[in-house]
């Protein structure tokens, strides 16, 4: 499954005097099985963007392809991309308003016309994909939920959809650190053991550089970087333009580098940065890492 986005651009309200042009030409594609951060100030047009991935927005210029498939081309359903795609929103727990965890998971599957006992095999799945235990939560109401518990809630909806690709939209935002530790951990998993294609949409640094392999940096409607995480991260004049605050750690190792310490500084995660530490006060070859 991959998503093609060619020279997108897309304009709010175009011809009022509230005209705001919120993608400008932006180019670029995610491939299947890839793990990609969108990052960019707030207002830089991230969650324009992804609402472009499955035709919940139409693009004022360019194309979207998914699978090839020119997704606003003739004849092409959107409910097919849709179930492709799954879009899971920010703070989408607004969006919970069945009066149990089951009927709310189980509403877009239902939707589709899937059988009740699958719908029920898919709903028991797609919870424990997310770490909610089925027995205990599946007659609850999502509103007696905690915070965390209930964005699992509208995530588990999403992957009950049986998507190829799963688009996050700031999904640790607003959680405390307990809360968005599990929900980031989750969202791994959905990589990493289940294989899902993921974009998340993410301002936090932290959380990129531990997650994804792949950055996309938007600032002002433009794509101004598409790149591997640690050379994204490494490129110091892109973030000050972007606005983005390298990871503590990855600063940490620059200031180490300017105390004359012969560090790496493409350095993202605590872990890395401890054995790079380790390695040099050894006296130790240069690290390959
Ligand atoms: P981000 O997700 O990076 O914060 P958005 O895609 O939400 O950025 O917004 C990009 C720009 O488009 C902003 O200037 C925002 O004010 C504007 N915008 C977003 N949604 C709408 C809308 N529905 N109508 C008009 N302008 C919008
Ligand atoms: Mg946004």
């Amino acid at each position: 499954m991959s998503i093609r986005v060619e020279n997108l651009s897309h304009t709010y309200n175009p011809g009022t005097p509230f005209e705001r042009c919120a993608i400008d030409d932006v180019t670029f594609e995610i491939n299947d099985g890839e793990f990609v951060a969108i990052v960019g100030e707030t207002g830089s047009g991230k969650s324009t963007l992804i609402q472009h991935f499955n035709g919940l927005l139409k693009p004022t210029k360019g194309r979207i392809f998914v699978d090839e498939v020119d997704i606003w081309g003739k004849g092409v359903g959107l409910k097919s991309i849709r179930q492709k795609v799954g879009l899971v929103f920010q703070y989408p727990e607004h969006q919970l308003f069945e009066e149990t965890v089951f009927k709310d998971i189980a509403f877009g599957p239902r939707n589709i016309g899937i059988p009740d006992d699958e719908v029920e095999s898919r709903v028991q799945e797609a919870m424990k994909m997310v770490g909610l235990d089925y027995k205990e939560l599946r007659d609850r109401s999502p509103f007696e939920l905690s915070g965390g518990e209930k964005r699992r809630v509208a995530m588990a909806g999403v992957i009950a959809m049986k998507p190829s690709v799963i688009v996050l939209d700031e999904p640790a935002s607003g959680l405390d650190p307990r809360g968005r530790d599990t929900i980031l951990a989750e969202i791994r998993e959905l990589h990493e053991k289940f294989g899902f294609t993921v974009v998340l949409v993410s301002h936090s640094m932290e959380d990129v550089a531990k997650l994804a392999r792949r950055v996309v940096v938007l600032h002002k409607a433009r794509l101004i970087a598409d790149g591997p995480t640690k050379d994204v991260f490494s490129n110091e004049d892109i973030l000050r333009r972007a606005g983005l605050e390298v990871p503590q750690v990855t600063r940490l190792m620059h200031e180490l580098k300017r105390r004359n310490m012969d560090v790496r500084t493409d350095i993202l995660t605590v872990e890395e940065a401890k054995h790079e530490i380790i390695r040099v006060l050894k006296g130790g070859d240069s690290g390959v890492s």
